[in-house]
């Protein structure tokens, strides 16, 4: 297993001495190569931002990569020259990346911060792959991606799958122990779903301090995203699957909506700011093209379709919602929370969402998305009820109208979701009504992978929530990630926890499993 340790090294140094040692190597790679051939040995390394893939379709996958031989700079270019440079990048079948499919150069802009986006097109559906880049004089480490499977084949033909997904990774708070553990169960895609770096100034006294005000600016963006990326077990994790990304609210301001910041901005700065946030997002994820921001507008939901056996949707639950009802928070209810015309998806994306769910004939059928979408009450000190407004608790007919989506005829629906910080299992009541309507569908919400610290195995308070809340079946306030793995007849969906990320090397464990049968809607507990 000498390739995938390698692999899975933080450092690409050993593994290039090996390959440019590797007779065979040179041959297929110097061989078509002779241009790029090891120059300029002694510069800097630009990839130490590790590479990454992500929105895997049947024939493609999105390859990643940004050159920044001084990451930390603090400069918004990661110590690079204002100029274009050439990276090559190679497309493997094997672990060595000796077995070219596809190769090519691209060039890296300034403009963009010296960001690479590659979408390679015309592979083979369903298949593990393996890639590189090359720039300056270096080679990148080696990353593992694969393509989705292809539509037509019916659920005989749909094979198992294993997603991760995983939100809210706050840099101070510890470490990204989660990442790592997500990554040695060698999922085919991970599903991050938001507050993937938070804007907060940098803290002295936290786990992980670092020096930075709260990001405003474009060059303060992109450098919060360096900092994040120079995390070796965020870097592996990058490195072993293709991801599917969806902000929240920190890649932005906290709580953010719409047109709304959370405080002290006008409209006109906050767009400003959302518009160089954004930028700074598209320039550090694997998204396709499309996803680049225009000003302070982009287009990020958007369907992936693994085969016959599933189809996910990406949600944007930020850009096109209506302001937090009732005050934002925790609030007992008020009238405008049911209000009809109230948005969380915004009018487009919710025609779109409403054709896919029509259209789709997948098994089970996916929401990527960012706040709580069942019911949540959560008692106030004072006894009384609060709802968590920014959640769809906040944008009830919203949901309905979701729900009514997958109601129309009987659907598979899995939603995924981030931002509470915590693990939780919950059935989905056809209108959005209470726990004893029918059930149409289930929702598994993902911990932090290191947001509001270690947590605690507070029992009581686990079981006070699940009581107040009939249709929630699990919590755990720990942190973590989900780990699921899909059949044509069967979504396992297994809660994946650490003990403590304020320190590193935290083991992992699974504090419980649940199982869906596809076309029998509720929550089955395995263990
Ligand atoms: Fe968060
Ligand atoms: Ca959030």
């Amino acid at each position: 297993m000498r390739a995938m340790s390698e692999l899975l090294d933080a450092r690409g140094r050993t593994r290039r001495t090996l390959i440019l040692t590797g007779a065979a190597a040179m041959a297929g790679w110097a061989g078509r190569a002779p241009a790029l051939a090891m120059r300029d040995v002694s510069g800097a390394d630009p990839f130490t931002l590790g590479v990454a893939s992500g929105d895997p379709h049947a024939d493609g996958v999105v390859l990643w990569t940004r050159l920044a031989p001084q990451p930390l700079a603090a400069d918004g270019f990661g110590g690079m020259p204002a100029r274009r440079v050439q990276v090559r990048w190679t497309l493997a079948t094997d672990e060595a990346c000796t077995k070219v499919a596809r190769t090519g150069d691209v060039s890296a802009d300034p403009a963009a911060a010296h960001s690479v986006h590659v979408e390679v097109r015309g592979l083979t559906p369903g298949r593990e792959y393996f890639y590189r880049f090359e720039a300056m004089g270096h080679r990148s480490r080696i990353g593992r991606t694969r393509t989705a499977p292809g539509l037509g084949g019916g659920a005989a033909a749909a094979g198992p799958a294993r997603f991760g997904v995983v939100s809210c990774a706050r840099y101070e708070s510890g470490y990204f122990t989660a990442y790592g553990h997500l990554a040695a169960e060698r999922p085919d895609l991970v599903l991050h779903l938001g507050d993937y770096v938070y804007e907060y100034a940098g803290t002295p006294k936290s786990v992980r301090p670092f020096e930075a005000p709260e990001t405003t600016t474009l060059a303060g963006y992109r450098d919060r995203y360096a900092l994040y990326r120079t995390d070796p077990d965020l870097q592996t994790l990058h490195a072993t699957a293709p991801f599917a990304v969806v902000w929240d609210d920190h890649e932005v301001d906290n709580n953010w909506a719409g047109e709304v910041p959370e405080d002290g901005q006008t409209r006109e700065q906050f767009l400003a700011r959302r518009a160089v946030a954004f930028q700074a997002y598209y320039e550090m994820m694997p998204l396709r093209g499309v996803a680049r921001p225009a000003g302070s507008s982009a287009r990020l939901y958007r369907q992936i379709a693994w085969g016959d056996l599933a189809s996910i949707c990406m949600l944007d639950t930020r850009q096109f919602r209506d302001d937090q009802p009732c005050g934002d928070g925790n609030k007992p209810a008020c009238e405008a929370r049911l209000d009809q015309a109230r948005q969380m998806l915004g009018p487009v994306q919710e025609g779109w969402l409403r054709e896919r769910a029509a259209r789709s004939r997948a098994i089970w059928d996916v929401l990527g998305q960012q706040v709580f979408f069942g019911e949540l009450v959560r008692p106030l000190p004072d006894g009384r009820d609060a709802l968590p407004m920014d959640s769809w608790n906040g944008y009830v007919a919203a949901r309905g109208r979701v729900l009514d989506m997958y109601t129309a005829r009987p659907h598979n629906l899995v939603v995924l979701t981030g931002d509470v910080h915590r693990h939780f299992a919950g059935t989905l009541h056809a209108g959005g009504g209470p726990a004893d309507a029918p059930v149409v569908g289930t929702e598994f919400v993902a911990t932090s992978v290191t947001s509001a610290g270690d947590g605690s195995d507070d029992g009581a308070a686990v079981q006070a929530l699940l009581g107040r809340n009939p249709n929630l079946r699990f919590s755990a306030d720990r942190r973590g990630y989900l780990l699921a793995d899909i059949t044509p007849s069967t979504w396992t969906t297994h809660f994946r926890t650490v003990p403590w990320v304020t320190r590193a090397a935290a083991p992992v464990q699974t504090r419980a499993s649940f199982v869906v049968e596809a076309g029998r809607p509720g929550l089955n507990r395995l263990s």
